[in-house]
């Protein structure tokens, strides 16, 4: 087999691995979220279409660098990733994890900020915004723009910073779990984690709910430094809000009678949506302090 398909192979094997990987956690978080707030993303099916579509387009997308970096890795030995577990201290394997998480951290950061650019978020970033309020499945509901910024991010790490595979499959797996929590409407972690001194330094889905809500805020993913050392850190949201809006979308949903209830639910939500990205583009002064 040539080279070349053998890497359009690998990227695609890369693309449906990530597509399936979304698919299964946002799956799983939307489950959890329906057995502990039942009714919570009432009448934002339609919203929900369309985070799926944008995630799995942007699954292609993650898919190409990190399928051309994996046959790199296993064919010519590019990366500084190793399989032996003992070529680094053991002690270097959490070590490597946390430096993975503050680098694609930094990266998120700034990117993010710069996609808070008015000119820039309507064409890259207002897609991920669009989502008012966000469910478990918008953790990739992204622009192709911003997530060919999010996909090289972990592909163009692993050629500066030495980590073994699996302490790799754990970044990932992090990854994953954060972008889906941060955006399925309610706080699945203890309390010590997003309210007590530990919190002020790590991101759960109460900071990144504030983000959605004042968008100029809150820019970062795992932790909080740079939003506090730059000044754009805003405290944590709270979901009463949300869950208030989520109880009257149900409310009329139900109102509807019971001959066209979902037309009515729909037809509410549609309503309610509109409204809401409206005010979503009237608050979308992106970011002030860039
Ligand atoms: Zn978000
Ligand atoms: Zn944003």
């Amino acid at each position: 087999m040539s080279a070349t398909i053998a890497i359009l192979l690998s990227a695609l094997a890369m693309s449906v691995i990530v597509g399936v990987r979304y698919l299964a956690a946002s799956a799983g978080f939307a489950l959890a979220t329906r057995l502990k707030h039942p009714r919570l993303y009432a009448g934002l099916d339609p919203q929900i279409r369309r985070e799926i579509l944008w995630s799995l387009a942007s699954a292609g997308i993650y898919g190409v660098p990190a399928g051309i970096i994996a046959w790199g890795w296993q064919n010519r030995g590019w990366t500084r990733i190793y399989s032996d577990v003992h070529a680094w201290p053991l002690w270097y394997l959490p070590v490597s994890v946390l430096l993975y998480l503050i680098a694609h951290d930094t990266w998120f950061y700034w990117t993010h900020r710069w996609m808070h650019r008015p000119r820039v978020f309507k064409l890259a970033h207002a897609v991920h915004h669009a989502s008012r309020p966000p469910t478990a499945w918008a953790a990739m509901a992204f622009h192709p723009i911003e997530a060919v910024t999010g996909a090289v991010a972990i592909p163009l790490l692993v050629f500066v910073i030495p980590i073994h595979v699996a302490a790799l499959g754990v970044v990932l797996t992090v990854m994953t779990i954060m972008g889906v929590t941060n955006h399925m409407g309610w706080e699945m972690f203890p309390k010590f984690m997003w309210g007590g001194r530990v919190g002020r330094w790590l991101i759960t889905a109460s900071h990144h709910q504030r983000h959605h809500e004042r968008y100029g805020c809150n820019y970062g993913l795992y932790f909080r430094f740079w939003d506090r050392l730059c000044g754009t850190d805003d405290g944590l949201g709270d979901f009463v809000r949300d869950h208030a809006k989520a109880a009257r979308r149900d409310g009329a949903g139900a109102a509807g009678g019971a001959a066209d209830r979902r037309g009515a639910g729909r037809l509410a939500a549609g309503r309610d949506r509109s409204s809401a990205l409206v005010q979503g583009d009237a608050a979308a002064v992106p970011d002030r302090r860039s």
